[in-house]
């Protein structure tokens, strides 16, 4: 059986990665800090598995990674751990730099070492993979254009600068210590588990609690959409068959306006909990308010995602409608899962584990 070690597995993408791997029948090492943005219920379905191990470690701790490694010999490596929200490089850089940038250094700097103590053949068969995302690419003004593997890099927040700079140093230790790195740049994911943080559960969540649905500007940013169990395909696939050096786009090919995403969201509560609106309200749409936008918020991301299709025969399972609606249903039946976050309860459950 392969082994393999996925950082940031207590996060939204993590979580359905680790399921998805252990179905694969890998043995699943699953590392996490735990920071905010980590929450160990939305493994807790796998935390009993016989294949399955946790292991509370910052990425930025290079002997931890190290002993890690020793410790487990992976054959594989899907590096996610990040911190991920767009405002919050915003309202707070430095964090952004340290993990995304100096972790993935640390990580790079890890299995370099760990390589030269392998067997050839191990060493040969081992693959990290590095998950990164399409904010990297910045604002496609052309209306016709999307973003290929050759498309220059531009990013605009401090989030999407932080993951250049970390695909940046992936490529050069491939082309300078010739590390087995491949580089995936994915569209915004969607789906259970995700932190309210983000676009699709925090309208849902709002319009739960009949608190205003705040859209940035016009509502008229357009994003790629793919719903996260078919990123985590997606991943695998690249695992599994991806060449070596190689970077992979994926998406959906659900290019949204913001404003269409939320009125999407709107009439799938209409339908699925029309009871659960609160006090006089009517329409759940009667709740969108549009706030001043985020600074250097792009217009229009959308990925070109067929060499993905083409070389690796990976496609998406879901359309959008199908996605969305699993995703409306999920918040809708696992209330005990987001009270929990909201309420700051779900860190309680770390206790044991260094808090
Ligand atoms: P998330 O914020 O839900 O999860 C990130 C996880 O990383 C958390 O569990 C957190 O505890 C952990 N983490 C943070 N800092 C760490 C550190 N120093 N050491 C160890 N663990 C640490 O993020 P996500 O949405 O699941 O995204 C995962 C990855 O996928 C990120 O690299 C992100 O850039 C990339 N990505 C995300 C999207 C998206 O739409 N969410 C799209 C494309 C790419």
């Amino acid at each position: 059986m392969k082994t393999i070690l996925i950082t940031g597995a207590a996060g939204f993408i993590g979580s359905s990665l680790v399921r998805e791997a252990l179905q694969r029948g890998y043995r699943v090492v699953a590392v996490d800090k735990l920071t905010y943005a980590g929450n160990l219920t939305s493994l807790k379905e796998v935390a009993d598995h016989p294949h399955f191990e946790f292991e509370r470690a910052d990425i930025c701790d290079g002997e931890k990674i190290r002993s890690l490694l020793k410790q487990y010999e992976p054959g594989g490596i899907l590096h996610l751990a990040a911190e991920s929200h767009v405002d919050r490089s915003i309202d707070g850089p430095e964090a952004f730099i340290v993990t995304n940038i100096q972790g993935t250094f640390s990580m790079l700097e890890a299995v370099r070492s760990y390589l030269e103590s392998c067997e050839i053949s191990a060493r040969s068969d081992f693959r990290f993979v590095h998950v990164s995302t399409d904010e990297v690419y910045g604002d496609l003004p052309d209306k016709e254009a999307f973003f290929t593997e050759e498309t220059a890099y531009n990013p605009s927040s401090p989030y999407a600068a932080t993951k250049a700079s970390s695909d940046h140093l992936v490529r050069a230790w491939f082309r300078s210590f010739n590390t087995p790195v491949l580089i995936t740049n994915c569209s915004n994911n969607y789906g259970a588990r995700q932190f309210p943080e983000k676009l699709i559960p925090h309208i849902i969540l709002s319009a739960l609690a009949g608190k205003p649905l705040s859209v940035y500007g016009d509502g008229n940013q357009i994003r790629d959409w793919l719903y996260v169990d078919d990123h985590a395909t997606a991943l695998m696939t690249v695992l599994e068959k991806g060449s070596i050096g190689e970077t992979y786009n994926i998406g959906g090919q659900n290019e949204k306006k913001n404003i269409e995403v939320v009125r999407s969201i709107c009439s799938l509560l209409e339908e699925l909990a029309p009871e659960q609106k609160k006090g006089e309200l009517s329409r759940y749409e009667d709740l969108i308010t549009f706030v001043k936008d985020r600074p250097g918020h792009d217009v229009r991301y959308a990925i070109d995602a067929s060499k993905i299709k083409r070389e690796l025969g990976w496609v998406p399972l879901e359309t959008f409608e199908t996605g969305l609606e699993k995703t409306v249903s999920w918040y809708l039946n696992h209330h005990q899962w987001w009270e929990d976050v909201l309420s700051g309860e779900y860190r309680l459950n770390r206790k044991g584990l260094g808090e």
